[in-house]
């Protein structure tokens, strides 16, 4: 991509009233473009990373099992009303609107109750168990507050993965699965080192819910760490959970974090509202056990621009980059071009900034972006015998020659 042909331009300022970092420099680097308080639109640069996230996700919620499907936004009330979260009194967050004949719609803010309903056309017996489906598809909440950028829009991208099992043992089984998972997808997002697995209320089902946390300044949440578990349990539940669910060490470390993730057991909740049984081996009618994963990957952004960026800018780990080289051309050569061409006849993406500014700027432009790679070409490097190369989060640069390029990003 030549950056002369990009239409986002960076800027020096953020909107006055945008207080989070994560919307600040998205919004200064040309990745979103804030529409009002809590909602964002994701313009070419930030749609790729979310693009890029959003597959590191699928990947690994197929790896386990998952189907993907689409649900709608749109939602029927007599659908919400058989679990009475239709009511106001009972949910707070629904944004609500009509037909023109006067019928009464809501915008979802979650999809346990269609897609339980759903399932009921297409779980019967035994054979059709378990199934995971799950989609990446965007909630509406009427959220009170909305300071953390897009870590907390009103519209926003959610991964809903939903387990229906035969029993507990499946559903545990399943449950543990999903925790790896997670695992390993907050790790490929580079929170890994700074992601805990944290306790939190489980409601009427289970002891526990798992939430993942992400230490951060920036959070609205507070856990208790266990150093020697390396997991923490939630400040809603300290009071009845004042030591390591793991190990009991009482020693915890109070910090703040963002729930970047979370995984409940659902139990019968949902099946029993909706009558969701199926025939066992036997002949019996059991009811289906159902859990639920979300993950927010607007948020999950957010969150890597919180916790990585430096005073500079974005810092994005390689996995999720908007492209993986920024070739920057100073002064006049047509060496740039074919520098260009070579890397992506390899496969690399790169930003080529071909304009004609000062090196100033494109270097200020590069730390902002926050592409792993940066390549300079300029009479300077060609002279000392062909590209400068340096990494976004190192000092030190080195020069290389043109043939070692290819290579040394490959690899
Ligand atoms: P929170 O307590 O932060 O409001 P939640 O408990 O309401 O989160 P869930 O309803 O379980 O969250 O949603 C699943 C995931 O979706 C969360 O772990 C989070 O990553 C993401 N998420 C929730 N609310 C928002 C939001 N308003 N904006 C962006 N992502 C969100
Ligand atoms: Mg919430």
């Amino acid at each position: 991509m030549h950056q002369s042909k990009l239409f986002t331009k960076t800027r020096k300022e953020a909107p006055k009233d945008e207080v989070s970092k994560n919307a600040q420099l998205l919004i200064r680097a040309g990745f979103i473009n804030k529409e009002m308080a809590g909602v964002y639109s994701f313009l070419p640069l930030g749609l790729k990373v979310l693009n890029n996230i959003n597959n590191i996700i699928r990947e690994e919620m197929n790896a386990i099992g998952g189907q993907e499907l689409f649900l709608t936004a749109l939602q029927d009330k007599k659908v919400w009303e058989k679990t009475n979260r239709w009511s106001d009194e009972v949910v707070d967050n629904w944004f609500k609107t009509k037909l023109k004949n006067d019928t009464e719609l809501g915008l979802g803010f979650t999809h346990e109750e269609p897609l339980t309903n759903l399932m009921k056309d297409h779980i019967k017996s035994f054979r059709d168990l378990p199934m995971y489906p799950y989609q990446i598809q965007t909630k509406f909440r009427n959220e009170a507050r909305a300071k953390s950028g897009i870590m907390r829009g009103r519209e926003f991208l959610m991964k809903d993965l939903y387990s229906f099992s035969k029993d507990e043992n499946e559903h545990n089984e399943f449950y543990e699965k999903a925790k790896q998972a997670y695992k390993n997808i907050f790790s490929r997002l580079g929170l890994g080192d700074k992601t805990f697995l944290t306790f939190a209320s489980g409601g009427t089902f289970s002891k526990y819910s798992h939430e993942f946390q992400t230490l951060s300044e920036a959070g609205e949440d507070i856990i208790y760490i266990c150093d020697k578990c390396s997991v923490a349990v939630n400040d809603e539940i300290i009071g009845e959970q004042n030591s390591c669910p793991e190990c009991g060490n009482i020693e915890l470390r109070k910090e703040k974090s963002i729930e970047v993730g979370n995984i409940f057991s659902l139990g019968t909740k949902f099946s029993d509202a909706f009558e969701l049984n199926y025939n066992d081996e036997k002949g019996e009618e059991k009811r289906v056990i159902m859990g639920s994963y979300g993950i927010g990957p607007g948020r999950a952004m957010g969150t890597v621009v919180e916790v990585l960026s430096d005073e500079k800018g974005i810092v994005w780990p390689e996995s999720i980059a908007p492209f993986k080289v920024h070739l920057l051309s100073l002064g006049k050569n047509e060496d740039a071009q074919k520098i260009y061409n070579q890397l992506t006849e390899n496969g690399i993406e790169v930003l080529f900034d071909d304009r004609d500014k000062k090196a100033g700027e494109k270097f200020a432009d590069f730390d902002l972006i926050g592409i792993p790679y940066r390549v300079v070409i300029s009479e300077k490097s060609l002279q000392a015998g062909g590209v400068e190369f340096k990494k976004r989060n190192s000092e030190d640069s080195e020069i290389i020659s043109v043939e070692d390029l290819v290579s040394k990003i490959k690899f």
